[in-house]
């Protein structure tokens, strides 16, 4: 299927081969979508450049999504490489570990406000840059946020915090962009072993516990996160916008403590 033949997608947050980014930049590939991966910067360069090599015609460039410098230099990029985008996809969060394992209300100010910038302010910063690139032609925007946005998860702590930003972001640009016929959603994914995930105490536990408590009584596997961001990037999703998805065998829908007979 060809769905997204044609359209060209900025992809941020590959970092490697188990990344979210990566899972949905291979279901954008497949659907016909040519990719633009950033990578944060020169640590990971040959990495991540050696992963975006193994699809033909993607284009790579440094972005750390704190600097406003570099996603103007990407946006440029896009434009004169590109000739324009359809697609961003922002996969992208951090928090200091120290957050991620005590008490919440021990975060410091500076891990709360780098937090909330690298993982919600980066959206609109980049949804800002990318816009005009998607005039005339409309685009759509997908982000990843966690349940842990919505309801408190042991540990999650501050990126909760900044999954309820990230999730707001989400209907305001909707509300904002949406006369351009930019769309904007996030998909709520359920949890998944990444570099990023892993960072959270206990983490290996409750994917567990998730998957045996979830309706489909499975873990959520990346290729489905993949397919829901192809199928918001397509036209078949031309009237959804400002929607959270979830993609988690259905566990938002269970009661807390609740563990399948
Ligand atoms: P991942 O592979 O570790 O990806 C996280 C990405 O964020 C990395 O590429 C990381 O780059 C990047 N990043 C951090 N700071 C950055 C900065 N300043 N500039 C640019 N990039 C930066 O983990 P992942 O699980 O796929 O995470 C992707 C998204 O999915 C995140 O928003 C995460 O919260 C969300 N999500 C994950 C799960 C899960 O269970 N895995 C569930 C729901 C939602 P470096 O590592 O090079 O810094």
């Amino acid at each position: 299927m060809t769905a997204l033949a044609g359209k060209n997608a900025l992809v941020v947050g590959v970092l490697n081969r188990y990344s979210l980014a990566w899972a949905i930049a291979r279901a954008l590939h497949e659907q016909g979508a040519r990719l633009f991966i950033t990578y944060q910067g020169e640590r990971v360069r040959e990495s991540v450049q050696k992963l975006a090599g193994t699809i033909d015609g993607t284009i790579t460039a440094p972005l750390d999504v704190t600097r406003d410098e570099e996603i103007d230099q990407v946006a440029a990029l896009a434009r004169e490489q590109m000739g324009g985008l359809d697609i961003l996809i922002h996969a992208v969060a951090f928090a200091p570990a120290e957050t991620l394992s005590r008490a919440f209300i021990e975060t410091p100010r500076d891990a709360f406000r780098a937090t909330l910038d690298i993982s919600a302010y980066s959206l609109v910063a980049l949804a800002r840059a990318v816009a005009p690139l998607m005039e005339e032609r409309g685009g759509s925007i997908v982000t990843l946020t966690y349940l842990g946005g919505e309801r408190v998860v042991p540990n999650y702590n501050v990126m909760g915090v900044a999954k309820a930003a990230l999730e707001a972001c989400v209907r305001y640009l909707a509300f904002d962009l949406g006369p351009r016929n930019i769309r904007v959603n996030a998909i709520s994914s359920g949890p998944v072993s990444t570099a990023a995930a892993r960072g959270i105490a206990g983490f290996l536990k409750m994917e567990h516990l998730v998957a045996q408590s979830s309706p489909l009584r499975r873990k959520t596997d990346p290729a489905e996160v993949g397919a829901t961001a192809a199928f918001l990037c397509s036209d078949a999703a031309r009237g959804i916008t400002g929607e959270v998805l979830h993609v988690d065998c259905g566990y938002n829908i269970m009661g807390t403590g609740t563990l399948a007979p």
